[in-house]
């Protein structure tokens, strides 16, 4: 595996992988690696020949009371999992080699980027689009892999390479949970015993939710509020949101479907966290740890 810091590196490395005909395949992270990850790797893998591996926190998508300086690190862990995952080249640009001038220039999201997370965030999504755009400049992916759990950053990604008309195939992989339901995060190192458990209520008020779905409910606003009740009730959580979203416009829909994203975000102390299902999919449709 190769490890690389400075954009012009990354890019000698895909002119050259292009020029022998090889295609490119990008899995970008904020590292502190975890299996959902190493899943992505795994799906880029199967579709690329060198599988690029990006590890950058990127400031511009913390807002100034964010947890961009508390967020966890560990490069050399880091590096151990991506090589024995099958990463061929991980790139770890600084923040000056990733921003030497500003920038001045940022992807302005749209409406899909102020509304949920990005009501909660602002900026939030500028600053996504803005690294990923710049990634892709890097390293000229054929195939660029995200993860679902991040389910409004997939389809804000979507939406930029369909409007950008960029060359990108873009696979969105499933949710990989730890064995009591939990989807994986960065974030969860930083909770305690009790505030996993806590924690749990995101899983359980997704599958709440999806049971009512399934009980022949398809009044959105009754979703929603079955979920928001498990919040409340199992682990006294008061949500940031609780959302029907439309998967192909990311919009707030009043009228569920079998393709319906039930989205929320809750704060576990500290610990912001966010999760989602399709909802004629369950959860059985994710990857759980141990299975
Ligand atoms: P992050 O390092 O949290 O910014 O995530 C980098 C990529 O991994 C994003 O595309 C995420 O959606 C994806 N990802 C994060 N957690 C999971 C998970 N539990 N399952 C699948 N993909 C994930």
């Amino acid at each position: 595996m190769r490890v690389v810091c400075l954009p012009r590196e990354l890019r000698e490395a895909s002119t050259q992988a292009a020029r022998a005909g090889l295609r490119v395949g990008l899995v970008p992270t904020m590292g502190f690696l975890h299996a959902g990850h190493l899943a992505l790797v795994k799906e880029a893998r199967a579709r690329a020949d060198v599988v690029v591996m990006s590890v950058f926190v990127n400031p511009l998508q913390f807002g100034p009371a964010e947890d961009f300086a508390a967020y966890p690190r560990d490069l050399e862990r880091d590096r151990g999992l991506a090589e024995a995952s099958g990463v061929d080249v991980l790139w770890v640009p600084t923040v000056e080699a990733m921003y030497p001038d500003g920038p001045a220039v940022t992807v302005s999201p749209g409406p899909v980027g102020s509304i949920l997370e990005g009501a909660v965030r602002p900026g939030h999504f500028a600053g996504v689009l803005t690294v990923v755009l710049k990634l892709f400049a890097a390293a000229a992916p054929a195939v660029a892999v995200f993860g679902r759990k991040d389910a409004q950053q997939a389809a804000l990604v979507r939406f930029m390479i369909r409007d950008f008309n960029l060359p990108v195939e873009l696979i969105v992989a499933p949710t990989v949970r730890d064995a009591d339901g939990l989807a994986l995060s960065s974030r969860n190192v930083h909770l305690d015993v009790a505030g996993r458990r806590r924690a749990l209520a995101l899983p359980r008020a997704l599958a709440g939710g999806v049971e009512v779905f399934r009980s022949g409910e398809r009044r959105a606003g009754s979703i929603v509020a079955a979920a928001a009740a498990v919040l409340a009730t199992e682990a006294g959580l008061t949500s940031d949101y609780v959302a029907c979203v439309n998967p192909d416009t990311f919009l707030p829909s009043d009228a569920a479907t079998d393709t319906t994203t039930l989205a929320v975000a809750a704060r576990v102390g500290a610990t912001r966290l966010i999760d989602n299902v399709v909802l004629g999919a369950g959860l059985d449709a994710d990857v759980r740890i141990g299975d």
